[in-house]
């Protein structure tokens, strides 16, 4: 395995967010992770890439023990985060929140992933010189993915690819990230959106409330009756999503 999260629980004071969670993902799989609000979707993502410390469990990644290092260290072993509401620079072109995705690395190393961006989303080649504040939400996430892609990721870790976006570009969205995953980037991805989640994952663990209560193959996920009705009721997502939204404008 390439990532294993091992009985892992994180807590802010006496808010116990993750509760022994376990999931692992091999080296060419998409693995989602759903759940509605506050579900620890977030924090699972910051355990993994040391934003948050692990109060118990543990976390190894090709043999290291990721939940004791800084993370600095864990970003140069290859873990990208992508983290939810984009946060790309707003008063920097494209192409400088680029060119910041690759600082440090060699000149020729940024151009050559700084081409594959430009491939992967045209659309960025073309605002290159564009203030990234002026980008709709859309081009903001490919963006914040191709910016995450200028550290030539060996594991991407991606919080809520969907979220606010058209569903067109939901579409758009999610194809890059399976054209990434194809080209050999493994992916742990938590999202609400679990119809399309689904419809690129190869495993998937549902979360409620910290803890991990259903997992398997996507496809089987899919089928699930349970996770049809609590997660795939396009009613019920669409009021989740616009409770959301509402909390954070
Ligand atoms: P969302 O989709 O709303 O981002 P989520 O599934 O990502 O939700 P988390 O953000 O991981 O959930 O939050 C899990 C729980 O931890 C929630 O109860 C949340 O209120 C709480 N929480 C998150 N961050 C903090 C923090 N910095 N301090 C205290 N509690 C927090």
């Amino acid at each position: 395995m390439l990532l294993q999260v091992d009985n892992v629980s994180v807590a802010y004071g006496a808010v116990e967010a993750l509760k022994r969670v376990s999931l692992a993902v091999s080296g060419a799989e998409i693995v989602a992770v759903l759940g509605a609000n506050g579900a620890g979707k977030t924090t699972l993502l910051k355990a993994i890439s040391g934003l948050v410390p692990v109060k118990s469990g543990a976390i190894r990644y090709n043999g290291r023990e990721l939940h004791k290092l800084p993370a600095h260290l864990i970003a140069r072993l290859g873990v990208v985060h992508i983290p939810e509401g984009r946060r790309v620079f707003a008063t920097l072109t494209v192409e400088e929140n680029l060119n910041l995705g690759g600082y440090g690395c060699p000149k020729e190393e940024v151009q050559r992933a700084k081409d594959r961006v430009f491939q992967l989303f045209p659309v960025l080649r073309e605002r290159r010189r564009q203030l990234a504040g002026t980008l709709s939400g859309g081009e903001q996430q490919m963006l914040a993915i191709g910016r995450g892609l200028m550290r030539s990721p060996k594991l991407m870790l991606l919080d809520e690819p969907s979220l606010g976006l058209a569903p067109l570009l939901v579409d758009q969205v999610f194809a890059t990230i399976e054209q990434i995953n194809k080209e050999g980037v493994p992916i742990l991805i938590v999202e609400q959106n679990a119809r399309k989640a689904l419809s690129i994952a190869n495993q998937a663990h549902i979360l409620e409330v910290g803890r991990i209560v259903l997992s398997g193959p996507a496809r089987e996920l899919a089928a699930d009756a349970r996770v049809r009705e609590a997660y795939l009721g396009g009613a019920a997502y669409e009021r989740r999503l616009r409770a959301k939204e509402s909390r954070e404008a």
